[in-house]
């Protein structure tokens, strides 16, 4: 399929360049955001009834991970609250470029946290506390004021989106995955660039800002660290900025290099298939543990969670490709091909989350008109009576995420295995016995 750019309609680059459409959803999302931290500290306790976990961990959840993020990539960071405050005070402006910036620290971000160890360890922390946060309005407030607050402050001290950038929980996730959409911002003339002074996509202008995501759009090649803020479409002088429809996981044909990325696909991986285990399995104990944070077993929990994480899931693929003969050095071979678990592992999260999401869904109804579970009735729907949705598709439609990611990562395996001068075939196996795991847990 060849590839569609989308902004060579009118209406699309003219909805694009402006700074009001996404200024309008910004304030929206904002609003909801900071209801969402007030709601979970001054609503009820029963996070079932509180719009903090309803709204947060189901609706957003769904939206995010059964649609935006296959879909449209990093759409999510397009729209996101979180960094906003930060970098309206840091640009000292809500749209255009002032005359006069504020003179805040400006630093650039020292190396050795140039990458996403970070995100990684930030996620992590998230995930081993999650059955409370999931459960607990007024943790969940905490970590979502918290993030707020993480990125007003990094945003005075260091350029850009540092948050977004290097700490975001989410966005590892989300940057990982997002090679997989089928959209993408790509420049349309390499020379076009080459030729041009100043590169104000990079650097800003009086019309716009330098990329926040500290990406120079002229050498992108992946959606991984574009936030698709649409900055560049509105510096760039020379329209040289397309938005593109491509086919799914163009990406995924330059195999990653980096560590960092490699081990996210196994913390991805892992963790969908752990919280299938603790959120929807029949171990009563293991639940136990796992909500009992700061209990003895929470701590075994823990240990067990970051063994799977750290040395079983990727012992058992080091062992699958190790090879004596091969002139490509091992780290590089297992990053390459760790590439391959990027379907696989978005595909756990669709599987996982459809259960986890239509088992839920009725309580957006109740949080609906009843926010804060005080007893309010807006939209008559307070009382909806909790039931599971589609219950006769879910399990079909779970399988076929499953497979779907399975076949998905035996082709891009393929790709990475071509490129690594080995053979797929551990790797295929290796994504056939986890699926296996996480159909079993699952169904
Ligand atoms: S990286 Fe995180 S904070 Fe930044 S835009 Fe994306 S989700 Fe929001
Ligand atoms: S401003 Fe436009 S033409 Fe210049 S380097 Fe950036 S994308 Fe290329
Ligand atoms: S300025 Fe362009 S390249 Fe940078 S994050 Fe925004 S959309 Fe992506």
């Amino acid at each position: 399929m060849a590839k569609i750019e989308l902004n060579r309609n009118p209406f699309i680059e003219n909805a694009l360049k402006s700074r009001y459409p996404q200024l309008a959803v910004f304030i929206v999302m904002l609003v909801g955001y900071i209801f969402a931290i007030l709601a979970g500290l001054i609503g009820t306790p029963v996070g079932s009834h509180n719009f903090s976990i309803v709204f947060v961990w189901i609706a957003w959840w769904a939206v995010l991970i059964l649609v935006a993020v296959p879909f449209f990539g990093r759409g999510w960071c397009a729209v996101c609250p979180i960094p906003l405050p930060g970098e309206w005070l840091q640009r000292g402006a809500m749209l255009a470029p002032p005359n006069k910036r504020p003179k805040w620290l400006n630093l650039r971000v020292p190396k050795m946290f140039r990458n996403i160890w970070l995100q990684n360890i930030s996620f992590l922390l998230l995930a081993l506390f999650s059955s409370v946060l999931l459960t607990t309005p007024n943790i969940t407030s905490i970590v979502l004021a918290a993030m707020l607050f993480a990125a007003i402050g990094l945003s005075t001290i260091f350029e850009r989106r540092a948050f977004c950038r290097y700490l975001c929980p989410v966005g590892g996730f989300i940057g990982l995955y997002s090679q997989t959409a089928p959209i993408e911002l790509r420049i349309r003339d390499k020379q076009a660039c080459v030729k041009c002074e100043g590169k104000p996509c990079y650097n800003g202008s009086e019309v716009g800002y330098g990329c926040p995501w500290d990406v120079f759009p002229g050498g992108l090649t992946k959606n991984t660290y574009c936030g698709l803020c649409m900055e560049c479409i509105r510096t760039c002088p020379h329209d040289n900025i397309a938005v593109n429809l491509r086919p799914f996981s163009a990406d995924l044909a330059k195999p990653t290099t980096r560590m960092d990325e490699a081990f996210k696909s196994f913390i991805m991986l892992g963790s969908a298939m752990i919280y299938a285990g603790v959120l929807l399995g029949p171990w009563g104990m293991l639940k136990d543990a796992a909500y009992n944070v700061g209990s003895n077993s929470w701590f075994v929990y823990a240990g067990v969670f970051l063994a799977i994480i750290f040395g079983v899931l990727p012992g058992l693929f080091s062992l699958g490709i190790y090879q004596r003969q091969n002139n490509i050095a091992f780290k590089q071979r297992f990053a390459s091909l760790s590439t391959a678990l990027i379907p696989l592992g978005m595909m756990f999260w669709v599987a996982f989350s459809l259960s986890f999401v239509l088992t839920n869904a009725s309580y957006i109804l109740t949080a609906l008109s009843d926010p804060l579970g005080l007893g309010w009735n807006l939209f008559s729907t307070a009382n909806t009576a909790w039931q599971p949705m589609l219950t006769s598709i879910l399990a079909p439609a779970q399988t076929l995420a499953l497979v779907g990611g399975l076949i998905w990562s035996a082709r891009t395996a393929q790709k990475a295995a071509n490129e690594s001068w080995t053979s797929s075939m551990p790797v295929i196996v290796y994504c056939f016995l986890l699926t296996s795991v996480m159909l079993w847990l699952l169904l």
